[in-house]
C-alpha cells in the first residue's frame, strides 16, 4: 500500500475514510505526513503563532472523569476557587502584557452560576479588544446563551473520545450524547468552538482515533486540543502509560490535513510528556501555545495530571520567553485576536 498516495488523497479531498486513517496512523512515513501537514498550516494559516493566556479559576469539579486529577473523588486534593474580581484583575494583567484571548476554565463549578460568569464576562470586556473562550463544561442551553449575548466568543468542550461506550465508562456523571448535543448547541448559538481528545486513553485503538478525527470534521470544530493522556495517581487509570507523543504528531497532522483551517494547540500535556515535541508540533500543524497566568499557589493545585515543570514566573516574563521562542522557531507572533480562519 502507498501510503504517500493514500495522504496526498486525504489533502485533495479533505476526506478520508476509517481504514486510510488508520494506515496513515501505523505507518512509518512520518516525514512526509509532516511535511504536508506543515505546507497546509503555511498556507490556510499562514506562519503567525497565537499566544492565548488560560485562567484556570477554579479546581472544585462536579464530575468523576476516571483520567482527571481534579476530580471530585480526589480528597487529597486542595481546592480553590478564585473570586470574580480577582479573574477579572488576572484578565486585566494578561492583557496588559499582550494577550488578546483569555481562556477562562474550571472543573464543572455550580458554584459559578450564570450570574457570576455573565458578569466576569461583561467585566472582561470592558477592559478592551479581548476574546473570551470559556471552558467550563456541560451545562443548560440557556446559559451558553446568555453568555454569548455577554460577549463570549468561544468554548471548549473537548469531546474526549468518540466511543460512545468507552466516553460512557469514563465518565460515570454524563454521557456522549450530552457532550455532543452541548457542542452542537454551541455551534448553532454561533461560538468558535472547539473540541478535542486524548491520545493513549485506556481502551483507546487506532480506530478510535480516525473517529475522532472524523468526529471534528463532522462538527465542524474552529479548534482542537490533541493531547497525550498522562496519568494522575489518584484516579482510577492509575499505572497506565502515558499516550505516545508520535502518535500524538501524527494525529495532529492528520487532522490538519484533513480539516486544513482549525486553531490547532500544542497541548500542555505534550509539552509536559516531552518539551521537544512542543516544537515539533508547531511543524506538524500547530499554530497556537497557551499559558497559564492564574496566581502561583492556583497553577500548582489546578491538576488534571502530574505538571513538574510549572514556573513561578510573572504573568510579563513568561510572555517574553515564548516570545522569544517563537522568533527563535522562525515564526511570527500573531498580534490580532486570532479568531476562527473562515
Ligand atoms: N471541565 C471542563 C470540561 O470538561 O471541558 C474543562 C476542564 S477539563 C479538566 C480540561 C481537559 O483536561 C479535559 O478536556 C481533558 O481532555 C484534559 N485532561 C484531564 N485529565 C487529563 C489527563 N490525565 N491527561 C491528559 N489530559 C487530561
Amino acid at each position: 500500500m502507498d501510503i504517500k498516495k493514500t495522504i496526498d488523497k486525504m489533502i485533495v479531498s479533505s476526506n478520508a475514510n476509517i481504514e486510510d486513517i488508520v494506515n496513515v496512523l501505523d505507518s512509518n512515513c512520518d516525514n512526509y505526513l509532516f511535511q504536508q501537514a506543515n505546507n497546509i498550516r503555511k498556507k490556510y494559516c499562514g506562519d503567525e503563532i497565537h499566544l492565548r493566556a488560560i485562567i484556570e479559576f477554579s479546581n472544585h469539579c462536579r464530575c468523576d472523569c476516571l483520567y482527571c486529577g481534579i476530580n471530585r473523588q480526589n480528597i487529597s486534593l486542595e481546592r480553590y476557587r478564585m473570586n470574580p474580581e480577582e479573574i477579572i484583575e488576572y484578565a486585566k494583567r494578561a492583557y496588559e502584557a499582550g494577550y488578546k484571548t483569555m481562556v477562562l476554565q474550571s472543573g464543572e463549578d455550580p458554584w459559578y452560576d450564570r450570574g457570576k460568569i455573565s458578569y466576569i464576562i461583561r467585566e472582561i470586556k470592558k477592559l478592551g479588544d479581548i476574546a473570551i473562550t470559556l471552558s467550563v463544561g456541560e451545562r443548560e442551553y440557556d446559559d451558553y446563551k446568555q453568555w454569548k449575548l455577554d460577549g463570549a466568543d468561544r468554548f471548549l468542550l473537548k469531546h474526549e473520545t468518540a466511543d460512545e461506550e468507552l466516553y460512557n465508562y469514563l465518565h460515570p456523571h454524563s454521557t456522549f450524547k450530552n457532550r455532543t448535543q452541548c457542542l452542537k448547541w454551541l455551534k448553532e448559538l454561533g461560538y468558535q468552538t472547539g473540541s478535542g481528545f486524548m491520545i493513549g486513553i485506556p481502551g483507546q485503538t487506532l480506530n478510535t482515533i480516525a473517529k475522532d478525527i472524523l468526529l471534528l470534521k463532522e462538527l465542524d470544530v474552529d479548534m482542537a486540543g490533541i493531547g497525550p493522556f498522562i496519568s494522575h495517581p489518584q484516579t482510577r487509570l492509575r499505572n497506565n502509560p502515558t499516550g505516545s507523543t508520535n502518535l500524538t504528531l501524527k494525529t495532529l497532522a492528520i487532522t490538519r490535513i484533513l480539516l486544513k483551517r482549525p486553531h490547532l494547540p500544542t497541548t500542555t500535556s505534550l509539552e509536559v510528556t516531552n518539551v521537544r515535541d512542543r516544537e515539533n508540533a508547531f511543524y506538524t500543524g500547530a499554530n497556537v501555545i497557551m499559558r497559564k497566568v492564574q496566581p502561583f499557589e492556583y497553577r500548582r493545585l489546578y491538576e488534571i495530571y502530574p505538571n513538574p515543570s510549572i514556573k513561578e514566573q510573572s504573568i510579563e516574563n513568561e510572555r517574553k520567553e515564548i516570545e522569544n521562542y517563537v522568533k527563535m522557531m522562525g515564526r511570527k507572533i500573531s498580534s490580532d485576536r486570532g479568531d476562527a480562519i473562515k
